[in-house]
């Protein structure tokens, strides 16, 4: 596995592949866990190597706290990447990344980044689309794979890809759960012990109202998932939204022709947790 920090030098690497190498590459900010692996282990299944990138990217974070602790473990990622074969680690420093101008570019992604995230994480998805469009210039991967964990995200990526001509193709990929159901995220690790306890409490709520969204309407399933996160003191609700897959639009009316989603956003103390389900 070879480890670079260079812009210049993954460049170099890459530009060397025999011709006609296919390339898969994995975006990551890192800490990371079994749900980023299962990203890895399928690229590696569909293509003839593997870049993975970590980069905990400033331009996407709203705040300056949730940066400042996002987890960071560099030794044990390397280690993890090993154990699956990776073939190739990109991981800049924000200077070789952005030099002296941590901005973003202002991307219109057809309204998916006022939804949700958007409405709740100012410039989040412009510092996603900067990101991931360098990202996908250094490494031209073939295909770059994406967990539905944030889903929103895949959504944006794709219409990225589409309205700038950008030739990668997405894979999304399913969400990796804990055995009691918490989608793996690299926040889990900061999770206290009595919020870790409580945190399945969310994908149970999403598998639920899956079941109330076959037999009720949608506003009835919204309001019955508000209630149930008012009996768990120890989690805070910031949304719940059932909204057309492609879109992102909220429900209006059920449409059987229509696929849609339903997605969450809880606060487990500090820690803002996020998941989403399909119904
Ligand atoms: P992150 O390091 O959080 O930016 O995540 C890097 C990639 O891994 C993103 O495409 C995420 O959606 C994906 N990912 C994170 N957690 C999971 C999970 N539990 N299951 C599937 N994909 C995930």
């Amino acid at each position: 596995m070879l480890v670079f920090a260079k812009i210049k030098s993954v460049q170099q690497k890459i530009k060397s592949l025999k011709k006609g190498t296919s390339i898969g590459f994995v975006p990551t900010m890192g800490a990371l866990h079994k749900g980023h692996l299962s990203l890895i282990e399928r690229a590696k299944k569909e293509n003839d190597i593997v870049v993975v990138s970590i980069f905990v990217n400033p331009t996407q974070f709203d705040k300056q706290e949730d940066l400042i602790n996002y987890p960071k473990s560099i030794d044990a990622d390397l280690s993890l990447l090993k154990s699956v074969y990776c073939d190739i680690v990109f991981a800049p420093s924000s200077k070789e990344v952005y030099a002296d101008d941590v901005k973003s570019e202002n991307f219109n992604f057809d309204g998916l980044e006022f939804k949700m995230e958007g409405k709740f994480r100012d410039g989040h998805f412009n510092g996603v689309g900067t990101i991931v469009k360098r990202l996908f210039e250094i490494v031209k991967p073939n295909k770059a794979y994406f967990g539905e964990k944030d889903f929103q995200q895949l959504q944006i990526i794709r219409n990225m890809v589409k309205n700038h001509n950008v030739p990668v193709k997405i894979v999304p990929c399913e969400i990796y759960r804990e055995n009691d159901g918490l989608a793996m995220s690299s926040r889990n690790a900061r999770l206290t012990e009595d919020h870790r306890k409580v945190a399945p409490f969310i994908y149970k709520t999403l598998k639920l109202a899956k079941l109330k969204f076959g037999i009720e309407n949608a506003l009835n399933v919204v309001h019955w998932v508000e209630n149930e996160l008012k009996k768990q003191p120890l989690l805070e609700l910031e949304y719940f939204e059932i909204a057309e897959e492609e879109t992102l639009q909220t429900i209006k009316n059920k449409n059987s022709k229509q696929k849609y989603r339903a997605f969450i956003a809880v606060f487990a103390g500090k820690i803002r947790l996020i998941d989403n389900i399909s119904l």
